[in-house]
């Protein structure tokens, strides 16, 4: 299983950290460009992008939510290769999900919602947190997706939705505790 180099060791170790708190899996998916990997990257605070181009790679960060310490393990393997093994492994191993689209590109945000399709049928009773993220914000004057188009699909999606711009940095944070925030109430509600 190589989703990439440094990451074997990661993807095998299974879902606990040392301390023993929980690991959560989250996956970027989304069409080629809209920004995943700049997110990702912003996320895990290597900002450079001189490996831009470079094709799968995870982060592994902690964040303070709500006074309480979370681990993330980011997977941004979407567009690894086009191996339909990678796809699925995708689609089932994350414990929450992010399907980004560029609010300048509206097939992406209709690859947006077909994606949301494939993941209810790969993962049919599970109640897994998604958000739907309109990234490139900042580009006002080729917007192609309106917010309310955006937050009216998360409504028909059953998921959260946040418009983020990676380039000013606006938004990125809240979408990484959102996430967080929403694990945290699916795990609450199904201890009880
Ligand atoms: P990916 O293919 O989904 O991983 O997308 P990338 O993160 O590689 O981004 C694709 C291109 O869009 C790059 O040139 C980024 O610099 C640019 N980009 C990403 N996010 C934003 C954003 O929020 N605003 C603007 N203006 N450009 C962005
Ligand atoms: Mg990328």
């Amino acid at each position: 299983c190589r989703v990439s180099d440094s990451s074997d060791s990661v993807i095998s170790s299974g879902s606990e950290s040392a301390e023993g708190q929980a690991v959560y899996k989250v996956v970027l998916l989304g069409e080629h460009g809209v920004g995943k990997s700049s997110l990702a990257r912003i996320f895990g605070g290597v900002e450079e992008a001189h490996d831009a181009e470079e094709a799968g790679n995870t982060y592994d960060r902690s964040v303070m939510v709500d006074e309480e310490e979370a681990s993330i393990l980011l997977y941004d393997v979407w567009e690894q290769d086009n191996s339909p093994w990678l796809k699925e492994q995708c689609m089932k191993m994350g414990d929450a999900y992010i399907i980004v689209y560029s609010v300048t590109d509206k097939s992406s945000f209709e690859k947006a919602s077909e994606l949301r399709i494939q993941l209810r049928r790969a993962r049919q009773s599970e109640n897994i947190p998604i958000i739907l993220v309109g990234n490139k914000s900042d580009l006002v004057r080729s917007r192609e997706v309106s917010k309310d188009e955006g937050s009216a699909c998360a409504v028909v999606f059953d998921c959260k939705f946040i418009e983020t711009s990676a380039s000013l940095h606006h938004n990125v944070l809240d979408l990484f505790q959102g996430i967080v925030r929403q694990i945290r109430l699916r795990r609450d509600t199904k201890e009880e």
